[in-house]
């Protein structure tokens, strides 16, 4: 017998994610305690004195830290193999603390031109407002990355697989460019999932996610994570956290911790039946061109081996005219139409009559959306059922 004790960081994903910052409180209680608290109260004015001067541990209000919100960090984070994790009522808050967090006025920040459209609101519309530039260039090509640098440029977003077209960057690379003139990167890893692709071991500095996608999958919350560094995370984003509130409902953080424990078993049973559609939907001749980060023919697919571990849960497909995209939306019977991802149910979108539709035209050809193109998020119904509904809607469109 070993008195050896288990370290955590060793465990597979499937443990992190079941036992990963689990603090039980003296009842014992089987699941994650909810502690639906605002604040907290003390023994003593001394012992009050004692915690908010930080010579105490423990929590005084729930917009800094509550029990529940800190067990999802401490899962989250550990899975990631992050030092550090912050949560945040949505996705948007996450990237909004990551990207204003490291940026001053004066500042200059490079991103790729497909991102999900509110990031790129952020990039081009709020930052400008405080003083900061921003240049977007095309994702996939490392040269474009490289010629967008300034003297000034302080931080690199990147998103891959990006929205909607699921290209993809060399996040190796840039972290590299970063690394030589000084700035910082933060990625953007939701349509990866923690599952596939870890940023911070390709040498980026911030990961964020939305947990609304495939950390809930179920449909149900709103959530964000911001990961990395603790020194980073205290001196980029502490004060930032405390005195302007992104702060994460504790119910939303149980309702995320049930969703974490699922999260293996979920994302790699959707990733299995995604990668049987997109052989299947590849082959149909309404198909004009399909985007899987796991098939060879994909643009970047000798960066994704590279970086991603599996194709993951999301599939872009060109049925050439808005008309026949209309089609196949409006013939499936069991995906839902729906601008949702990583979802325990399937949903498929037009992005350029919803998610991307605030950009120009010539914004949208920039990035090589055309009115053909549908995103599919393949969900957990069975792959036979899935592949019959959406055969019937190709021969529809
Ligand atoms: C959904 C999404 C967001 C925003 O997350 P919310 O939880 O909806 O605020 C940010 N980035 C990507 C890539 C997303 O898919």
């Amino acid at each position: 017998m070993s008195d050896e004790r288990e370290n955590p960081a060793a465990w597979e994903a499937a443990t992190k994610l079941i036992r990963g910052g689990l603090a039980r409180t003296p009842y014992g209680e089987t699941a994650e305690g909810l502690f639906l608290t605002q604040s907290f109260v003390y023994d003593s004015a001394e012992a009050a004195d004692r915690r908010f001067s930080g010579e105490e541990p423990g929590f005084v209000y729930s917009r800094y830290a509550n029990p529940t919100v800190k067990m999802f960090e401490e899962r989250l984070a550990l899975l990631e193999g992050a030092e550090g994790c912050r949560a945040t009522a949505s996705g948007m808050a996450a990237v909004h603390l990551a990207l204003t967090g490291l940026l001053r006025a004066g500042d200059h920040v490079v991103g790729g031109q497909a991102m999900f459209g509110s990031c790129r609101w952020i990039m081009n519309q709020w930052a400008p407002r405080f003083g900061i530039e921003a240049t977007l260039v095309p994702g996939a090509d490392f040269a474009a990355w490289r010629t967008a640098v300034r003297p000034n440029t302080k931080l690199f977003f990147i998103e891959s697989p990006a929205n909607p077209l699921l290209e993809i960057t060399d996040i190796a690379a840039v972290c590299q460019l970063a690394k030589e003139i000084g700035a910082k990167v933060v990625v953007d890893n939701v349509f990866a999932t923690p599952l596939y692709q870890q940023p911070l071991k390709l040498g980026a500095d911030i990961v964020v996610y939305s947990a609304t996608k495939h950390i809930d999958g179920q449909g149900r919350v709103l959530g964000g994570a911001v990961l990395g560094d603790v020194a980073l995370l205290d001196e980029a984003y502490r004060d930032f956290i405390r005195h302007t509130g992104p702060a994460l409902s504790p119910f939303n953080a149980w309702v995320l911790l049930k969703g974490l424990e699922t999260l293996d078993l979920r994302v790699r049973r959707q990733t299995e039946t995604a990668a049987v559609l997109a052989d299947r939907m590849a082959a149909h001749p309404k198909v004009k061109a399909l985007r899987y980060p796991g098939r060879p023919d994909h643009p970047q697919y000798e960066i994704a081996r590279r970086q991603m571990s599996a194709g993951s849960t999301l599939i872009a497909l060109d049925l050439e005219t808005r008309e026949r995209a209309f089609n196949f939306l409006n013939a499936l019977q069991i995906v839902d139409i729906s601008n949702n991802l990583g979802d325990s149910k399937s949903m498929a979108t037009h992005p350029t009559t919803t998610t991307h539709r605030s950009m120009t035209e010539e914004q949208r050809l920039e990035i090589g959306l055309t009115p053909g193109w549908v995103r599919l998020s393949v969900g957990l119904e069975g792959a036979a059922d899935l592949g019959r509904d959406i055969e019937r809607a190709l021969d529809a469109a």
